[in-house]
C-alpha cells in the first residue's frame, strides 16, 4: 500500500539569491517501509521532509500522504533539537502530540502511559526537560510523535547532536521499536553508517540542486551490527 507519493517534485526558495532545493524527485513510499534519506548538507533532505509533513508546498509536482484516522494527523516529526518545551513536564511534552484534537481522554491518557513506558520514561513522567540528559530529552520527542500513532513517522537527524554511544543506544531502541511496531519511516541522515544500520531502503541524495541519485532497498532481515 502506498503512504507516500511524491511526483516530479521541484522546490525552489525566493529572494534576492534563490535556490533550486529540489529539482524532478519522484519517490514512492509503501507502507511500513523505513527509508533513509541520504545525503550532504545542503540536498534538500530537510526540505522534502516538511513537504511530507505539509509544512511547506512544493513549486513543481505533488506530494501525497495516504491516510485514513480523521482525528490524528497522518504524519510527526522528530527534529534534531529535541523541540520540546521546557515549561511543560515529560508527560505534558508527550501529551502535547495531541493537544486540539478530538481524541477521547482515556484514550490519550493510555497512550501517553503506554509511550512514556516503551521509551522508559516512565519514573520521569512529573520531571521538567532541564533535569534530564540530552539522550533523555530526545527520547521525549520520539515518544511524543509515536504516542500520535502516526502513519508516517518523519525523523530529520534525531540522533545527530547526541554523541557516539548514545547514538548507538537510541538508534538500536528505534530498531527494536520498529520491528515490534512496524510503521512508515523516512528518517534523514547525512551519515551513510547510520543509514545501512537504520534503513531497509537507502536513497540518495546530491545537491544544487537536489535530486535523487540512487535508490537501494536493503534486506532488513540482515543482521545489523
Ligand atoms: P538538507 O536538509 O539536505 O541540508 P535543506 O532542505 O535544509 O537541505 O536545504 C536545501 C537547500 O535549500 C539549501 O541550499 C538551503 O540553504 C536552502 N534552503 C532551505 N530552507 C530555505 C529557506 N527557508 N529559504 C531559503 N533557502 C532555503
Ligand atoms: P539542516 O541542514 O539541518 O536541514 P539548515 O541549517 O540548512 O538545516 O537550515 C536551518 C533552517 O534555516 C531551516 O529552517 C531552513 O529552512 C533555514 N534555511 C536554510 N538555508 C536557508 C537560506 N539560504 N535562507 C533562508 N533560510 C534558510
Amino acid at each position: 500500500v502506498t503512504k507516500i507519493q511524491i511526483s516530479e517534485v521541484g522546490k525552489r526558495y525566493e529572494g534576492r539569491n534563490p535556490v533550486e532545493a529540489l529539482s524532478d524527485v519522484t519517490l514512492t513510499v509503501d507502507d511500513s517501509e523505513f527509508v533513509c534519506l541520504v545525503g550532504p548538507s545542503g540536498c534538500g533532505k530537510s526540505t522534502l521532509l516538511r513537504m511530507i509533513m505539509g509544512l511547506h508546498r512544493p513549486s513543481a509536482g505533488t506530494v501525497d500522504v495516504f491516510a485514513d484516522d480523521p482525528v490524528l494527523p497522518p504524519t510527526a516529526m522528530v527534529f534534531q533539537d529535541y523541540s520540546i518545551f521546557p515549561w511543560k513536564t515529560v508527560e505534558q511534552n508527550v501529551r502535547f502530540g495531541f493537544e486540539g484534537r478530538r481524541l477521547p481522554r482515556a484514550e490519550c491518557d493510555a497512550r501517553v502511559d503506554k509511550w512514556l513506558e516503551r521509551l522508559g520514561l516512565s519514573q520521569f513522567r512529573r520531571a521538567y526537560p532541564a533535569a534530564l540528559s540530552g539522550g533523555m530529552r530526545q527520547r521525549v520527542s520520539i515518544a511524543r510523535a509515536l504516542a500520535v500513532e502516526p502513519e508516517v513517522l518523519l525523523m530529520d537527524e534525531p540522533f545527530a547532536a547526541l554523541d557516539a554511544q548514545l547514538r548507538r543506544v537510541l538508534q538500536e531502541e528505534l530498531l527494536a521499536l520498529w520491528q515490534q511496531d512496524r510503521r512508515t519511516v523516512v528518517f534523514v541522515t547525512h551519515s551513510l553508517e547510520e543509514a545501512i544500520l537504520l534503513g531497509d531502503r537507502i536513497v540518495v541524495m546530491s545537491a544544487r540542486p537536489g535530486r535523487i541519485i540512487a535508490d537501494i532497498r536493503v534486506p532488513f532481515d540482515r543482521p545489523r551490527s
